[in-house]
């Protein structure tokens, strides 16, 4: 059986851990809206297993992978090209397996926090100080496009500051403006900011807010964590941010962005927000 048989219709998510991912109701209820006929599926890969399987996916005729923690470098590392975002960020959520036997990787992370927040939030970034905690793949690869969208000021603080250090020395060789970046350790951070972004995995990792409850008093909250583990939203609200969202709706913007590059159609995101609230209130979810 050739993989041509299957040409845009398989898809997965690759994770480790993976039960919890909500792509697969995401793409088909996109899938949906189309009247398209795909199937989506989650993939649990062992920590030394992402080239494999993905080879093995594109060989059976698979169309496209979703790549998730802790694979989206691997995925960078495994595809034969990919876009500007992927490449400034050395990280891959979204493949395309191509009908040459090729491969290639994008980055929609961005994308979809920035439409997220502009779009679905309200929220100009032009002219603001904006606070990223964290320096790991999803940090990554947002930094471009928030660059991008004007911000005066683009701090970077996290754990380890070398890995803030490490992303702000990478960035600065592709945004020319001097003086926006900077990187810094937890115990640097100033007392305020307009916009704080959470793409730590603290409330994963069972810590603690990396952060005094002064600096987010006033500030736009936006954690990039969703449902039960979106704490750093819950706490930001608890202790006078001026509005605090989770990362819900980011998902299901890169999501959008993922399918636009699969199937060159732009879903309806509001209507999947709204069936993913829904799902994720249900007793038997989280
Ligand atoms: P990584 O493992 O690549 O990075 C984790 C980051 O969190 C590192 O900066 C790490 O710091 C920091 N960290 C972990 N534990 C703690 C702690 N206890 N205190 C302070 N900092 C900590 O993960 P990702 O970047 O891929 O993902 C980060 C989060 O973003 C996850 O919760 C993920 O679910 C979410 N995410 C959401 C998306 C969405 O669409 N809504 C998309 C992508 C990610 P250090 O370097 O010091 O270890």
């Amino acid at each position: 059986m050739t993989g041509g048989m299957y040409l845009e219709k398989r898809y997965a998510v690759v994770g480790n851990p993976i039960a919890q991912s909500r792509s697969p109701e995401i793409h088909l209820a996109f899938a949906a809206q189309f009247g398209d006929v795909i199937e989506y599926t989650k993939h649990l890969v062992t920590l030394d297993g992402f080239g494999a399987h993905a080879q093995a996916f594109a060989a059976a005729g698979g169309c496209g992978l979703n790549v998730t923690v802790p694979f989206k470098t691997h995925a960078f590392k495994f595809v034969d090209e990919c876009d500007d975002a992927a490449a400034a960020a050395g990280s891959v959520n979204t493949i395309l397996f191509q009908p040459d036997g090729g491969s290639r990787g994008c980055n929609t992370d961005g994308v979809g926090l920035l439409n997220d927040i502009k779009y679905r939030h309200g929220v100009d970034l032009t002219g603001a100080s904006v606070l990223l905690l964290g320096a790991g793949g999803a940090a990554a690869g947002v930094v471009l496009p928030l660059l991008n969208s004007g911000v005066a000021q683009l701090m970077i603080a996290n754990r380890s500051k070398d890995k803030a250090l490490a992303l702000v020395a990478k960035f600065e060789t592709i945004f020319a403006q001097k003086g926006v970046l900077s990187a810094l350790g937890l115990d640097e951070i100033p007392s305020k900011a307009d916009v704080i972004i959470n793409a730590t995995s603290f409330s994963l990792t069972g810590g603690s807010v990396p952060l005094k409850p002064s600096v987010v008093q006033g500030a736009f909250c936006y954690d990039m964590s969703y449902g039960k583990s979106a704490e750093f939203c819950r706490w930001a609200s608890a202790n006078a941010a001026k509005y605090s969202v989770d990362g819900l709706g980011m998902l299901v913007e890169q999501a959008a962005e993922a399918y636009w590059l699969w199937h060159a159609k732009r879903p309806n995101t509001e209507a999947v927000m709204t069936q993913l609230k829904r799902l994720m209130a249900a007793p038997e979810h989280g």
